[in-house]
């Protein structure tokens, strides 16, 4: 990429993120409980189709398909000794999808448990694993690292350092957060966008960012951008669902329609300078945004 991603920032380009990865998985065949970030290995070509489809919908930056690879979460399928295989090959894939015509953001997620004294994994457990993520993901390629549905303080503090310690040139703290009775936002943990704005930027990262979520319409993700606001100037990247699931039979259902979506996230883009979708969405979400944004 002839420019990189901060300095694209910096110069107040609107830039259209992806959407689903997992959906899409499933719709290549994953079987419900498989590892999808094993694919990277064993089917890059269909993981490689999607993305494709991603960048050909209009997708600036593609997320790697990278969500769980790490090794907390790989040692479920036997797979904790190909963290780095996976990682890197899930930021070759990506760069082979968009070229230089957009940014690989390297996908970290939640390890998927809870840190002491909550659970079970201590810091410097953590610390190790995002370590590995991250450098194997900044060795395939990767132009940024984005932190994402992250609920837990601590582990967006340790990434966000992780990814500085490591050179990353690019770092995105991106949180789910659920809508509270009193119409408040917070993570499962009980953070609020404020105050992980404040330690995010503290730690080094340069982009905030929200995601996913549970009971969150789209536009809601506006008030999460505000919050973020009264205490950083940092660029702001946005992710809503695809409206909230409903389940039909033993179908998960996204009731609301392609246009809707697309249009509530060109509206995002007077909040946000990255706008893309989170679960439910798929590359004809991104078509019907980039197009209306583009018209
Ligand atoms: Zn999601």
């Amino acid at each position: 990429m002839a420019c990189s991603l901060l300095d694209a920032l910096a110069s107040g380009q609107v830039i259209i993120g992806d959407g689903a990865m997992g959906t899409e998985l499933q719709k290549a065949g994953l079987e419900p409980g498989g590892c999808g970030d094993e694919w990277n290995l064993v089917h890059p070509d269909r993981v490689l189709a999607i993305q494709k489809a991603y960048v050909a919908a209009g997708s600036q930056c593609l997320i790697t398909n990278t969500f769980g690879s790490n090794r907390f979460v790989l040692s479920r399928y036997g797979l904790e000794n190909q963290v780095a295989e996976i990682n890197r090959a899930g930021a070759r894939l990506a760069r082979e999808a968009i070229g230089n015509r957009g940014w690989v953001l390297g996908d970290v997620g939640p390890c998927g448990g809870f840190l002491e004294p909550l659970g079970e994994v201590t810091e410097d457990e953590l610390r190790a694993s995002l370590c590995e993520q991250i450098s194997a993901l900044l060795e395939g390629g990767a132009d940024a690292i984005i932190l994402e549905t992250m609920t837990a303080i601590e582990e967006v503090q340790f990434g966000v350092q992780v990814a500085r310690d490591l050179g990353a040139p690019c770092i995105i703290a991106s949180l789910a957060y659920d809508k509270m009775k009193d119409g408040s936002y917070k993570t499962m943990m009980g953070i609020a966008p404020a105050d992980a704005a404040r330690t995010a930027i503290a730690a080094g990262a340069h982009v905030m960012g929200a995601n996913c979520g549970t009971g969150l319409a789209p536009g809601e993700f506006a008030g999460i951008a505000r919050e973020y606001r009264t205490v950083s100037t940092a660029p702001i990247m946005l992710q809503p669902n695809a409206g909230q699931p409903e389940l039909v039979g033993d179908r998960v259902v996204y009731p609301l329609s392609t246009d809707l979506i697309a249009a509530a996230l060109v509206e995002l883009t007077t909040e946000a300078q990255i706008v893309g979708a989170c679960c439910g969405s798929s590359p004809a979400h991104t078509a019907a945004f980039a197009q209306r944004l583009r018209s």
